[in-house]
């Protein structure tokens, strides 16, 4: 695709690398026939490729973004399905990510939406907020279907998919879980923010695998949210702040007892920390560390399909239909991972038809683009709904309690089942259910 930026323009490193993306577009449109939105809605517009045209029209000509382009690109689940169908290697998701901040900095949206937007910002990153204030969604769940009447219909998403119950404090930092034997490795673990509070489970259940197999995790002093809610609403500031802070958190234990790995069991977080090289690529004091702590970031599935010897005990052969989340299919390309690992701990694992397509969660898309989110996740829960499965795995707590939200199938991370493989208890989503077992 020919561009037009001046000299001038290109001198900023953002329009520059904005520019290389949108050059290697050749307008071909294959990505289309794969983007949910454009699936759902088939408006040009809400598509890839039409999104790139919006996104160069809006760079090119240095204009604010308007009440016309803002709903495409809002639209946009950020799943990167366009980013594996694309033949020309465009790299939508830096594109996008910049389209959002640009929207952000220049572009005033109704009162309303600034608040939902300023509300999530503020309590998702933040587990003691979030965890109090899931406390008070517990007491105003019923008011849903009102919010829902007079347009407030992100406050009744948040509502209804917040759980009714909030599970007890997980682990927290700073914090060693010593090997179980002979140690024979040391790895970092992101607690994360949300997950800790709507699912400490999966932390405890990935812990629980590494230590039994001889490895060392470590809860960085200092480690916070990845800051990959906020840096998908465009907000940047905020993004590179918890970047820097998780790549001085990080950094601190790479220098002092070493790490091999940085482990990530929330595949958003994963996508958005193995892009900290990136992301900071222009700060000269972050720079090389965040190269480095990207280089070490590793989806839990890959470090224990790669690296651990499972040692299994017996348990039920369960038929598991593996959702693939999009920041861990197409946003980190691992596709192999969790379906072999699940099948070496004895599982029968089933690929869900039309797995390409984003089931709604994509972070804050399913409080933000609520009826959207919706479609995507019935659609989805009708096709996980062929393979007929006892259970569903999925490595990403966001497409975990969306899909939940939809379905009487239990639905649980891998790592869960992997623990429960070897030696460790049952998940808590299948205990409940005690008749699929
Ligand atoms: S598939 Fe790639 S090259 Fe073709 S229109 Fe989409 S982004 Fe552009
Ligand atoms: S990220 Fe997903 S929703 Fe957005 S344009 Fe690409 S395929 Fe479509």
């Amino acid at each position: 695709m020919q561009t037009s930026f001046t000299l001038v323009q290109l001198a900023d490193p953002d329009i520059a690398a904005a520019d290389k993306i949108l050059r290697a577009c050749v307008h071909c449109g294959f990505c289309t026939a794969t983007c949910p939105t454009y699936v759902m809605l088939g408006d040009e517009l809400d598509s890839p490729r039409g999104r790139i045209y919006l996104i160069k029209d809006m760079l090119e000509n240095d204009r604010p973004a308007t009440a016309d382009v803002v709903p495409h690109l809002d639209r946009c689940l950020s799943c990167l399905s366009c980013m594996t169908t694309c033949p020309s290697g465009v790299h939508y998701m830096h594109l996008i990510d910049h389209a959002r901040a640009h929207v952000e900095e220049t572009f005033r949206r109704p009162v309303i939406d600034r608040a939902v937007r300023a509300v999530i910002a503020r309590l998702l990153p933040n587990p003691k907020l979030f965890r109090r204030s899931l406390l008070g969604a517990f007491f105003m769940k019923p008011l849903a279907p009102l919010f829902d009447a007079i347009g407030l219909k992100p406050l009744a998403a948040m509502l209804r998919l917040a759980p009714a119950k909030v599970p007890p404090r997980g682990e927290q930092g700073p914090r060693v879980f010593p090997a179980q034997g002979e140690r024979r490795g040391r790895v970092a673990l992101l607690t994360g923010c949300v997950a800790s509070v709507v699912a400490p489970h999966i932390n405890a259940a990935t812990i629980r695998v590494l230590t039994r197999h001889g490895v060392e995790v470590v809860l960085a002093e200092g480690e916070a949210c990845c800051g990959a809610l906020v840096h998908h609403m465009g907000r940047q500031a905020a993004a590179l702040a918890a970047a820097r802070t998780n790549v001085d958190a990080w950094i601190a234990e790479i220098d002092g007892e070493g790490i091999d790995s940085i482990l990530v069991t929330a595949s958003g977080c994963g996508t958005t920390i193995k892009d900290y090289g990136y992301m900071l690529r222009n700060d000269p004091a972050y720079a090389t560390k965040a190269k480095t702590v990207s280089g070490l970031a590793r989806d839990v599935s890959e470090y224990v399909n790669k690296i651990i010897n499972l040692t299994t005990v017996p348990h039920p052969s369960l038929v598991v239909a593996y959702h693939a989340a999009c920041s861990l299919q197409h946003g980190q390309k691992i596709t192999r991972d969790p379906k072999e690992v699940l099948s070496k701990s004895g599982f029968v694992v089933k690929d869900v038809p039309d797995g390409h397509l984003c089931c709604g969660s994509a972070g804050t898309y399913n409080m933000l683009q609520p009826q959207l989110a919706r479609t995507l996740r019935d659609r989805k829960v009708a096709n996980i709904a062929k393979v007929a499965p006892d259970v569903i795995a999925a490595g990403n707590v966001g497409c975990i309690t969306q899909i939940a939200a939809g379905t009487d199938i239990p639905v649980v991370h891998p790592i869960e089942l992997i623990d429960w493989a070897t030696g460790g208890p049952m998940p808590g989503a299948l205990s409940r259910r005690g008749d699929a077992v």
